[in-house]
């Protein structure tokens, strides 16, 4: 049932589970809400999204991935040290609740046409497992750079499932359906100490954020039953991303790849696009026959000029100063690169969360 007022919103969510407001619920605001929750401050965190795990939307990135932990992300400081982070927990998530949690260590090959940056692959190298550069000798014509390591590979939807059910199970989170006309909205409690912004795509539009820096990039995949493709594949071209994806938990579901268009807003799918995508796949990995194609679907990344934005900022809202952490532009790495993301944003509030732990260990006593 859809909330409509701020009201109803504060009213549900309770005095002191509403401290902490996570504005979002794709992986961005997911990994927010576990990081806090790791920390032991569950109770106090209200997460309010307009979707929800198990929705699909065009406005609602998470369920559309493929999904995989890749070396497709940006060669700055920021991707390389979320990346990092990011494949730290995934790995230990794998080990420990791999099932459960829709994750699965799997044997990875990337394949680039173009150059790749030295300090990239030198960071990469030193915490992938397995990590090994392919011999020039053994490359696809074309390529000229490829790698070999494992990776992990996730059944996206499967995935935010999971978390939205442990949060609330394990974590004591609290979850309301409800979309916002401004980000000012989401301090309608007087409770609400801090406000994390996980919008993905609506950072541009939102009154309050309207970000002009963000766009989307649109990506078609294909859905298909091929159940001899065990490993991870991927070719990163000049002007084209072709992978091959495993889905965990399935029986035999692989996702294909891909399209990168940049600044595309349209989430209609293509027959052509589909066609394009699956004879790549096939070049790229003969082991993709025999093969049954199940459907098509499209998805936007929420890009961003410069990379995601993570940033504390006091803003004023009914004439109070307030805490505003923003948390969006994950492009095609939310996944890979979230839990790192939400690390860095919820240490820039650790002041506000260290007096709301102060509180809590008050009200125990
Ligand atoms: C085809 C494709 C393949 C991909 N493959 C990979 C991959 O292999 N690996 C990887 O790491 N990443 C991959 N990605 C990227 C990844 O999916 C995104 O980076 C990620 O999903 C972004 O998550 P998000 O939480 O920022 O946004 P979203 O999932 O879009 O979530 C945004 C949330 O904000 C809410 N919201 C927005 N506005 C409001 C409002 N006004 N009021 C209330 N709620 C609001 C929405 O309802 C939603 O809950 C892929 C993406 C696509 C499209």
């Amino acid at each position: 049932m859809h909330q409509n007022n701020n009201q109803r919103v504060s009213t549900a969510a309770g005095a002191a589970g509403d401290a902490i407001v996570i504005v979002g619920a794709g992986i961005i605001g997911l990994d927010v809400a576990l990081v806090l929750a790791e920390r032991g401050l569950g109770p106090f965190i209200t997460v309010i999204a307009e979707h929800l795990p198990g929705d699909t939307s065009a406005n609602y990135t998470s369920p559309w991935a493929g999904c995989n932990f890749s070396g497709i992300s940006g060669t700055d400081a920021n991707a390389i040290k979320w990346d990092r982070l990011g494949y730290a927990h995934l790995t230990k998530l794998a080990s420990e609740q791999g099932d459960e949690a829709y994750i699965r260590r799997t044997d990875s090959i990337e394949y680039w046409d173009e150059h790749v940056p030295h300090d990239k692959i030198k960071a990469i190298s030193e915490y992938l497992e397995d990590f090994k550069e392919i011999p020039s000798q053994e490359l696809p014509p074309g390529v000229r750079f490829g790698i070999s390591f494992t990776t992990l590979t996730l059944n996206a939807p499967k995935h935010i499932e999971y978390l939205f059910r442990r949060l609330k199970d394990q974590y004591g989170v609290h979850f309301i359906r409800h979309r916002f006309p401004t980000i000012q909205a989401a301090y309608a409690s007087p409770t609400t100490k801090v406000v994390i912004n996980c919008t993905g795509v609506a950072a541009k539009t939102l009154p309050g954020v309207e970000d002009a820096k963000c766009y989307p990039t649109r990506g078609q995949v294909v859905l298909v039953k091929a159940p001899r493709v065990k490993r991870n594949i991927m070719r990163h071209g000049r002007d084209y991303e072709t992978y091959v994806i495993p889905r965990p938990g399935t029986d035999g579901h692989v996702i294909l790849g891909g399209y990168m268009q940049k600044g595309v807003n349209d989430i209609s799918t293509y027959s052509y696009e589909t066609e394009s995508i699956v004879s790549r796949c096939l070049k790229l990995c003969p082991e993709l026959q025999p093969f049954d194609v199940i459907a098509s679907f499209a998805g936007l990344r929420p890009s961003r000029e410069g990379g995601a934005r993570i940033e504390r900022e006091e803003i004023v809202v009914d004439g109070k100063k307030k805490v505003l952490v923003h948390n969006y532009g994950a492009g095609g790495t939310g996944y890979q690169a979230g839990y790192g993301m939400a690390l860095e944003a919820v240490g820039t509030v650790d002041d506000v969360l260290q007096e709301l732990e102060r509180a809590g260990r008050r009200s125990r006593l």
